[in-house]
């Protein structure tokens, strides 16, 4: 048996390959300088996988920003505002992942998307009508026959064609149809050429197989790869599926011209039982995906030598895979020197996974599994954790909360009309309300001191004097232009999850443990290790001291219990539902603290609800919002009526799911909505949503400053669908990355503009 690895990180160990693009982007490096780090890293994990024993090494899976866009370069599917550049072809490629502003003007850059229900964004590919796909471009090849002269024989990979025209955005009239013969054409050339160069593989990756399928899309599907694998020459194809099973194109695939099929066995629920019961085709290899890409753990050796003895039982051939790209974990445990013992001895990350791919090949053919050492030191491992059991990882009390909650705890009394009423008299605020999302600039200075009382360097006093400075300054600067609902500015953190991670048991933090998010960007995800509970007040101190401040109601502000789940690395001896759980047991004891503390307002943001939403619809609910929904309940049921509950979410797309966010029973919520031209309003309007709403008045991802009037007529089209007592005033996300003088001539315009289309309405009413 054989190994396989499906994609490798590729930002750097000490993420070089974002330093480097950083001071390239700044003029501090060539571009010459940039390809030489990008090529050192390449040949680095080449090597690490090689010795590592992996037979099929993949290539052609790093990337300079994306892999998407660098398919859409490939296949010349560059738009026209790019093309017309004065730059050259590494500043066009730049330029359509962050844009361009130079003496030429400002040209925008591609939108970006979450990669299926990671948290990695790609880049989507825009494809106009005189789009002209050809092949363009020879970085797959140059890519291969660079491993080549290390001695390295890889396995290009792609992303498929059918993927990518799924993902792309057609700006006419045209659809994915009408491009599929000039793809298929420029794939079928792609592959003709690595086989030429002497590729005896070659990956397509295909995980948009995993999602829902109509027969259109089947049809797609088998009317692209006729074309291509007309192409084949020596090389092998293989298709690597990915995130789900491909239950929805099991005929398709087996009876394609696939030398091999790559399913993955961890996230595709349907996948062993496909293979064992539909029937794996006798000259096809399967690509066995058993170790999880996604997640940090050590696999289980029993486990998964079960489960590939029962895949050879019904294949000819199998070769042992990562069940998606290591992109999404980070380098290597032997970078964490800081972890508990007991916990770092179960992780594994990129490295660890290399090594337990040969291992278990080794195991697999091995007459007396149980006596080597490999499998009893990952036995050790597992009952070692069991062991931890005990003092570290269980709570009992947070288990037997957990275990007697009912159905009240997942209510609010009294019901939404009656507590608006009650809030109204309450909190008396003016029509159209004003008030931002919780974070406000974050200075030089702000970060300079967070990082200096990280390492020690200035008392916990002199820290906490500082902060209060910052949000006395913030309630001040709020109260000055006339907001109506203050916040105090978020200045003590440096993430909206690792900030409650931090103050809550259960977590643990690498030090290095990076993970690419987008582009240069890299997030380091928190590990929930243990039983989540919350040993004190995490946020009361800083909330009471910003409503000493004034007499307005201040916001206290506060993540959810989804979005710290999702933004983590999950433990997976219990279920996903018991960790939301837990977390929002912690959360509901915070709301209740601030609550007490005489805060009116509690805002809790589930930033990152929807983008775990299962890849199938079918499974949305039963695998997912079913739980995700009420863990959210439980965090808020538990106040009294008068106060206000408020959660923001950082995307407009939620038409689909727009009763489970009524459900949420939140009394007010703000969201994106400045960039998708306010049209969730009419969903919202149909659906009758009952929570008040605040459709984000401006984009906060951008400079910009909006002008009144700009703000006043996004106001007017929200009025035109919704009724004015249920609408708020606010930018569309948090402020913390923008600059503070932009940010206040954004917000006095804000507030300028809801007085005055307030004056007018009230005039009207
Ligand atoms: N309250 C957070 C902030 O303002 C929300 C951030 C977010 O939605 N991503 O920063
Ligand atoms: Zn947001």
């Amino acid at each position: 048996m054989n190994t396989s690895v499906i994609g490798y990180p590729r930002i750097g160990r000490g993420r070089e390959l974002k330093f480097a693009s950083e001071k390239y982007f700044k003029g501090e490096f060539t571009a010459a300088g940039l390809q030489q780090a990008a090529k050192t890293l390449r040949r680095a994990h080449w090597i690490m996988q090689s010795v590592n024993g992996i037979k099929f090494i993949p290539s052609n899976d790093f990337s300079l920003y994306d892999a998407m866009l660098d398919t859409a370069v490939l296949l010349n599917a560059v738009p026209r505002r790019y093309r017309e550049l004065p730059a050259d072809s590494l500043g066009k490629y730049f330029a359509m992942a962050r844009g361009y502003q130079g003496v030429r003007g400002d040209v925008r850059a591609l939108a970006m998307k979450k990669w299926f229900n990671t948290n990695y964004h790609y880049i989507v590919p825009e494809i106009d009508d005189d789009t002209n796909i050809r092949l363009s471009g020879t970085k797959p090849f140059d890519e291969y026959v660079e491993a080549k002269n290390i001695g390295i024989d890889t396995k290009p990979v792609l992303i498929g064609a059918f993927t990518f025209l799924k993902l792309a955005r057609f700006t006419g009239s045209k659809t994915a149809a009408d491009f599929a013969p000039a793809v298929a054409e420029a794939y079928g050339i792609i592959l003709a050429k690595l086989s030429a160069l002497g590729a005896q593989w070659v990956q397509f990756d295909e995980p948009f197989l995993a999602t829902d399928l109509s027969d259109g899309d089947r049809k797609l599907f088998t009317q692209l790869y006729d074309v291509i694998l007309a192409s084949k020459g020596t090389a092998k194809a293989l298709v690597q599926t990915y995130f789900g099973d491909v239950r929805d194109c099991w005929d398709e695939l087996c009876g394609s011209a696939f030398d091999g099929i790559g399913l993955d066995f961890i996230e595709g629920r349907k996948s062993l039982e496909l293979v064992t019961e539909c029937c794996f085709p006798e000259e096809k290899t399967l690509f066995a995906g058993v170790i999880n890409g996604r997640n940090i753990w050590r696999a289980d050796y029993a486990k998964t030598l079960e489960l590939i003895s029962k895949l050879r039982a019904h294949c000819s051939s199998v070769v042992l895979s990562t069940s998606c790209s290591l992109l999404h974990v980070p380098y290597s445990v032997k970078r964490e020197s800081k972890l508990p013992e007991s916990a770092g001895v179960c992780l594994a990350f990129a490295e660890e996974k290399l090594s337990e791919l040969s291992e278990l090949q080794m195991l697999a053919d091995s007459a007396a599994v149980e006596e080597t050492a490999e499998y009893k030191a990952n036995r050790a491992v597992f009952s070692g954790a069991r062991a931890a059991e005990d003092g570290e990882r269980v709570n009992c009390e947070v288990r037997s909360k957990i275990a007697s909650l009912s159905d009240q705890d997942f209510t609010r009394p009294p019901v939404f009309a009656e507590r608006r009423n009650i809030q109204k008299r309450r909190l008396s605020l003016p029509l159209f309300p004003t008030t931002t999302i919780g974070s406000f600039p974050q200075t030089a200075e702000v970060r300079a001191m967070r990082a200096a009382y990280r390492k020690g360097t200035v008392s916990t006093e002199e820290y906490e004097k500082f902060i209060k400075k910052e949000i006395s300054r913030c309630v001040a600067f709020q109260e000055s232009i006339g907001l109506d609902v203050i916040v105090h500015g978020e200045f003590e953190r440096t993430d909206m999850v690792e900030y409650f991670g931090g103050l809550l048991d259960g977590f643990i933090f690498t030090a290095n443990g990076w993970v690419q998010s987008y582009g240069t960007r890299c997030v380091k995800p928190p590990i929930i290790w243990g039983d989540v509970s919350r040993p004190h007040a995490m946020t009361v101190k800083w909330a009471q001291y910003a409503q000493s401040l004034t007499q307005k109601a201040v916001k206290g502000m506060l993540t959810g219990p989804v979005t710290i789940l999702n933004w983590s690395f999950p433990r997976e001896d219990i279920p996903l539902k018991d960790i939301a759980l837990q977390i929002a047991l912690a959360i509901r004891a915070e709301v209740l603290d601030l609550e007490a503390a005489g805060i009116r307002i509690i805002q809790i943001d589930e930033a990152a609800l929807r983008e775990k939403l299962p890849l199938r619809r079918s499974e949305w609910r039963s695998a997912y919002l079913d739980w995700a929904i009420p863990a959210f309940r439980l965090t808020h049921s538990g106040v009294r009526a008068e106060t206000q509950i408020h959660t923001h979410m950082c995307y407009s797309e939620f038409a689909d799911i727009i009763r489970d966010i009524d459900d949420m029973d939140a009394d007010v919520i703000t969201f994106e909505a400045s960039r998708s031209d306010l049209s969730l309003l009419d969903t919202l309007k149909e659906c009758n949503f009952r929570t008040a709403v605040g459709p984000g008045v401006y984009d906060i991802h951008s400079p910009r400053v909006p002008s009144v009037e700009e703000i006043k007529t996004a106001l007017k089209k929200m009025q035109e669908k919704l009724p004015a007592e249920k609408l708020w005033v606010n930018p569309d996300c948090g402020l913390k990355t923008r600059g503070e003088e932009e940010t206040a001539r954004s917000l006095i315009n804000l507030v300028e503009a809801a007085h005055c289309v307030r004056a007018e309405t009230s005039v009207q009413l």
